[in-house]
């Protein structure tokens, strides 16, 4: 997707913050090229996120044809007649993908299965008796294959709380991810802090959601993983997702929002997992799909694996809770 966007072109950037907005555009000394200005613009925003709900909008010759050409992928699936993209999915594991390769293999795991009292109890994280923590990556703005093609490379499964509105606009990525047995959770469509919002428009957040997911590939649900968006939530919100049989997942360790660089992330993920009391098991991780964050995965999980701990979907950590 990067690749995509460094291709030189007039565009135009702008994020809007309330009442105000800031713009950027590639012709001044914003630099060359879209995905940098990208990467500031969105470090900015989640820098601004607790205090007003911000809106990304991009203006680039290539949107249009961005999501053309992303459409076109989805129509162009190899589908046999009668049979649904996702039909073409389900032709099993390809030959790359067998069970061996993914020893976390998402697919044979249920996920939970909660009560309502369960769906109203936000979680940061869990007690277990198995070496394993859950690895989240969150909103999907930057670098999704690439993100995923690393944690294929890796054997490694994680969750995936992409924003409906980057599902919608990466359908192919989707499908390989499906592909390669990992999971999507619900992080709303639009990235708006629902604290702000009425419970009808909380609803629809989380449902358009999951009907872009069952649009590319029917039959996927997000359900029952929801994360707030920038981790704001109140008694309401809980309340109005636990109804659409989500559980707010939170997170114990995170980081890579802020200002850090990839190698300042590097000692401090890892030293949080250290001091995750009352043990690093049962851990919960959030990250980013975000350069930075591309640069920092790979240690955390070789870091991790040193420690003998392995990092794992949502799934595959809720069902080692028994
Ligand atoms: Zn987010």
């Amino acid at each position: 997707m990067a690749e995509r966007f460094s291709r030189r072109g007039l565009f135009k950037l702008s994020l809007a913050v309330g009442a105000s907005s800031v713009v950027a555009t590639n012709d001044t000394s914003d630099g060359p090229n879209l995905a940098e200005a990208v990467s500031r613009l969105i470090a900015k925003r989640q820098a601004v996120e607790e205090e007003v709900s911000a809106t990304l909008f991009l203006e680039h010759p290539f949107q249009e044809s961005v999501s053309r050409e992303a459409q076109g992928f989805v129509e162009e699936a190899p589908v046999t007649q009668g049979q649904s993209p996702q039909g073409a999915l389900d032709q099993g594991p390809g030959p790359e993908n067998s069970d061996a390769t993914f020893p976390n293999n998402n697919s044979k795991i249920e996920r939970p299965k909660w009560d309502e009292a369960t769906l109203r109890n936000p979680v940061r994280r869990i007690i277990i008796d198995q070496p394993l923590v859950g690895l989240t990556i969150d909103d999907g703005y930057l670098v999704p294959d690439e993100t995923l093609d690393l944690l294929i490379e890796k054997k490694t499964s994680a969750t995936f709380f992409m924003l409906g509105s980057n599902l919608q606009r990466n359908p192919y990525f989707v499908l390989k991810a499906l592909d390669a047995r990992y999971e999507f959770g619900n992080h709303t469509f639009s990235h708006r802090l629902l604290t702000t919002l009425g419970n009808s428009d909380v609803e629809r957040e989380i449902k358009r959601t999951e009907e872009v997911l069952g649009q590319i590939a029917p039959g996927v649900t997000t359900q029952p993983f929801f994360r707030p968006p920038g981790g704001v939530y109140d008694s309401r919100v809980i309340e109005t997702v636990a109804k659409l049989g989500f559980r707010s997942i939170l997170w114990n360790v995170s980081g890579d929002a802020g200002s850090m660089t990839a190698e300042q992330l590097n000692g401090h993920y890892l030293s949080l997992v250290d001091a995750a009391k009352p043990s690093p098991w049962g851990s919960i991780i959030l990250t980013h799909f975000q350069p930075k964050t591309l640069r920092l995965l790979s240690t955390v999980i070789d870091g991790l694996r040193k420690r003998g701990i392995e990092p794992v979907s949502l799934s595959r950590l809720f069902n080692a809770s028994g």
